[in-house]
């Protein structure tokens, strides 16, 4: 029997037993009066007792007190049903932490509004929120802090949406608005996301504690009315406001986004992209290349870079940028490192024991506090000195979460490995944090080197850099040595390592393999080449 007929039964049985209950009290009153003159009669002498009455009023009694009993106990059972499905029924529609909608009952909320807003001028605008980094906070701060972050933010929503409006959890740190707004909608849903955004930027004290938590927040929104294409379904609507929730994301979060139509393009693109990673994970498809690092002073190759690269059956040799953000945000980015990192610890193992191997690591990878111990595992494994590895990470790893970031530099130098910081002078790195996180060297990004005899500007940034090195004891690498004019130029400087276009385009496992082995460069091999062609940087 479903829940609601059960209730039903119990209601109507309810009603009989009190149908009951009333007639045998209306019987009663009818064979009271009739026993009451009776018994007076009696007292007074006339006429005998009748047993039969006695026994009609005793039952008729007993009647209405089993009645009465029975009525209680089935409202009682009814109450407490009621109360029971109320609660299943609030759990199915609410969200039980910050009591807003669930996505289950947003749905059927926002077709009503559109079914309201059809008949009108009106426009409903639903926005799709997300809060950034959100697992960043439940890692740091703990769940606790987390679930008090969301309500707090659930608060801060309802208290800013519009009345008539509906502000629902999709689950963990998904939310959603929908409201009702004029024809010409799109500054005042603009002026609301607005709204919505500077609400939840507001920082948020954790259990009266000096724990502060400061959050941002990626809208997606899409309209729906007279004056835009009156999607009628809920679920269409939810998922164009999601895709535009990503476009809020990929533009640097902390914004909103209107969902646009060719957005669902690109969103087919990005699903091929995706299964494409996984597939070439698992076929093999991603292999490390290599670029060299030359002793600018002796010419000679010091190391190599590996950089990632996917040989795609359909698309051909592809560069990182189109697959690592994806492979970052897939969650696969520590898989895909692991693997290249592996095959390029295999590669090294068979080059000239005073080659390096530098590595590219994401922001991501820095934030796993097993990440040093990975690493240390991929070196037993090869059986691959620790001091012949250099880590690169870029400045964007160091405001992230600076603490947890020296903690990692401070490990893997421990265990002998380097530590690069990639890129400077693109990103925030402060002088303060690069004298406290002692790298090991510091990569002067392409964009100064490229232009250094062309651009006064980017020269003197380069001797800005080139002098900083200096100060702190740090060896210094410059990126995109691309002419001859540069690595003289370089060269007139000190004594600096450089990579770049001019000594040939990053080379594949086997390419790298012949150039050492004509170079004398590999473990076990002979010098094929006279020793000084040994110190020559060889041109590919
Ligand atoms: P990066 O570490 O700064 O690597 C140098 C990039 O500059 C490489 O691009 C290289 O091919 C390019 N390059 C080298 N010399 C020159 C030059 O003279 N002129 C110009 N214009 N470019 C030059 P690539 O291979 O496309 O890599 C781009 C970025 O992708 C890398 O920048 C690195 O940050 C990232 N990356 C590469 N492999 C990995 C990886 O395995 N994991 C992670 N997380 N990131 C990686
Ligand atoms: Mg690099
Ligand atoms: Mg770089």
């Amino acid at each position: 029997m479903t829940s609601a007929s059960h209730t039903k039964g119990l209601a109507r049985l309810q009603l009989v037993t009190l149908g009951i209950t009333l007639a045998a009290i209306a019987l009663f009153i009818l064979v009271g009066g009739a026993a009451l003159t009776h018994t007076m009669q009696v007292l007074r002498g006339i006429g005998h007792a009748d047993d039969a009455l006695s026994m009609l009023l005793l039952a008729n009694i007993a009647i209405i007190f089993g009645g009465w009993l029975r009525h209680k106990r089935l409202t009682d059972q009814l109450a407490a049903v009621t109360a029971r499905e109320q609660e299943a029924r609030r759990l199915a529609e609410f969200d039980p932490l910050t009591g807003c909608l669930n996505r289950r009952s947003l749905l059927p909320a926002v077709d009503r509004l559109l079914a309201a807003t059809a008949r009108s001028s009106e426009t409903l605008v639903l926005f799709l929120i997300d809060l950034d980094n959100f697992k960043q906070i439940n890692d740091r701060h703990g769940h606790e802090a987390g679930d008090i972050a969301l309500t707090t933010v659930a608060r801060r929503l309802r208290a800013v949406q519009q009345q008539g409006g509906v502000v629902a959890r999709l689950g963990g740190d998904e939310f959603a608005c929908a409201a009702i707004m004029p024809e010409r909608y799109r500054i005042p849903a603009e002026e609301l996301a607005g709204g919505l955004i500077a609400a939840v930027a507001e920082p948020i004290t954790v259990g009266g504690t000096d724990l502060q938590i400061d959050l941002t927040m990626s809208i997606g929104m899409v309209a729906a009315g007279a004056a835009s294409p009156r999607t009628s379904e809920a679920a269409a609507l939810l998922n164009q406001a999601d895709v535009a929730m990503y476009r809020a994301k990929r533009q640097g979060k902390n914004r909103f986004a209107w969902f646009a139509p060719e957005m669902l393009q690109e969103l087919e693109l990005r699903r091929t992209l995706e299964q494409g990673i996984r597939a070439g994970l698992a076929a093999g498809e991603f292999e490390p290349y290599y670029e060299q690092q030359v002793d600018l002073v002796t010419g000679q190759i010091s190391g190599f870079e590996m950089l990632a690269r996917w040989r795609s059956p359909t698309h051909g040799v592809l560069t990182p940028d189109i697959f690592i953000p994806a492979a970052e945000e897939m969650g696969l980015i520590t898989e895909l490192s692991e693997h290249l990192i592996s095959r390029a610890l295999q590669d090294a193992s068979e080059w000239d024991a005073c080659l390096t191997l530098s590595v590219n690591i994401s922001p991501v990878q820095l934030r796993d506090p097993w990440f040093a111990q990975r690493i240390l595992k991929l070196l037993v494994t090869h059986n691959f000195p620790p001091a012949r590895l250099d880590i690169e990470i870029t400045e964007s790893c160091l405001h992230d979460n600076p603490d947890e970031v020296r903690a990692m530099i401070l490990s893997l130098r421990n265990q002998g490995i380097k530590v690069s910081l990639d890129d400077f002078g693109t990103g925030y790195a402060s002088l303060n944090q690069l004298r406290d996180l002692t790298f090991d060297h510091l990569k002067i990004d392409r964009s100064f080197v490229s232009s250094m005899t062309t651009n006064d500007a980017n020269r003197t940034i380069v001797d800005a850099v080139l002098d900083l090195g200096r100060a702190l004891n740090l060896p210094v690498t410059a990126e995109g040595i691309e002419t001859e004019e540069i690595v003289s130029a370089l060269q007139s400087r000190g004594r600096i390592k450089g990579q770049g276009r001019l000594y040939g385009k990053p080379e594949s496992t086997a390419a790298v393999r012949q150039r050492l082995g004509r170079l004398g460069m590999l473990r076990q091999s002979q010098p094929a080449e006279a020793p000084e062609e040994r110190l020559k940087a060889s041109n590919a």
